[in-house]
């Protein structure tokens, strides 16, 4: 539920009254209009007993399943970048695998100057055989952070289990949840704990509205921001990879105003679709492009065939950065509705 306060009213004397009565609340709105979230798993109490409450001005059941993610701003500031409706395309770009410390070093320094403002390689590999390569782990995140630091990069790197939360949140500006973990709730609560902002892949047969929820777990258990990926979902036809689900990036962008941003790399899964896919995603209302980019793609230890060179990417970034600006918007709509 969400109790409004009303103008004027002291917002610490509602929370002592509400807490008084069993409730767990957090802030949901500042200002004038202050609203909080009476959180699900605190005590039954009436409608009529929290308006009865010295400074509620009102009650009301949440507009859908993820208040927070609702009342998430358009635009977020991580590693003091801007993300979001009206900021210029963010472009995250590395391996798809931290390999050695040359490797991540070098691709810094060539992606920095490009305009890529934060460095993606996974430490931690989620792969579909148990025999390929998993990553090097904290080895990796050393190299990752230490690099990104030396070029003035952000770093977005996977976890993927709750063990290693606390060591990749310590080296990561942004800490990505994969596809594959999407729906791993303990998973999402412990990333949440962080308070880290979090980039939030989308699962590959998740609807929109499992993987706004997933969102709210990381958002009600601490996280500062979390950014949404389309990473592409899973099709019948095997002609590409996944299949890049445009319209559910048009509808988070235009329609929710969130932060959505769009991994061409995975959704196609080779090189020569990358530039053509990045450019329908801005135009559908991403807000940045996680590319994988490597300088030797036909020895990299993971997803080689859908890494671009520094050169390409270079033209692509380039190309992105000449689009027009995108037309007025309409007004935002309450997620999880229509
Ligand atoms: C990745 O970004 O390297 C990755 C494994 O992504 P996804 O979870 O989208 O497959
Ligand atoms: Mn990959």
């Amino acid at each position: 539920m969400i109790v409004t306060l009303r103008e004027g009213a002291d917002l610490n004397r509602v929370k002592h009254a509400l807490a008084e009565r069993g409730l767990w609340v957090r802030p949901l709105l500042g200002g004038p209009h202050a609203q909080l979230l009476v959180e699900p798993h605190s005590a039954a109490v009436t409608r009529d007993a929290l308006l009865a409450v010295d400074g509620v001005a009102g009650v009301s059941a949440p507009a859908s399943e993820h208040p927070l993610v609702d009342a998430q701003p358009r635009t977020v500031r991580i590693a003091g970048v801007e993300l979001g409706h009206g900021a210029r395309p963010v472009f995250m770009a590395g391996p798809c695998s931290v390999e050695s410390e040359v490797q991540i070093e070098s691709l810094a320094a060539r992606l920095a100057p490009l305009g890529v403002r934060f460095l993606r390689g996974g430490a931690y590999k989620p792969r579909t055989s148990p025999y390929s390569f998993q990553g090097h782990g904290p080895e990796a995140l050393r190299w990752l952070r230490a690099a990104a630091d030396r070029h003035g990069l952000g770093v977005v790197t996977e976890a993927m289990s709750e063990e290693a939360v606390d060591v990749v949140a310590a080296a990561a500006d942004l800490i990505q949840i994969g596809s594959r973990n999407m729906s791993n709730f303990s998973l999402l609560r412990a990333a949440g704990r962080t308070r880290r902002p979090i980039l939030l892949k989308r699962g590959m047969s998740a609807t929109v509205e499992e993987w706004l929820s997933a969102a709210e777990y990381c958002l009600l258990h601490g996280a500062q921001a979390v950014l949404l990926c389309e990473r592409g979902i899973r099709g019948f036809d095997p002609s590409t990879r996944n299949l890049l689900d445009l319209g559910a990036v048009a509808l988070l962008s235009h329609v929710y105003k969130l932060p959505v941003l769009v991994d061409p790399s995975h959704a196609v899964g080779r090189r020569d679709l990358i530039p053509a896919l990045s450019q329908a995603a801005l135009a559908a209302g991403a807000c940045g492009l996680l590319i994988e980019t490597h300088d030797h793609p036909g020895a990299a230890l993971s997803d080689g065939p859908q890494a671009l060179l520094p050169e390409q990417l270079a033209a692509l970034v380039q190309s992105c950065e000449s689009r027009e600006a995108p037309a007025q918007e309409p007004p935002r709509a309450a997620a999880g509705r229509g």
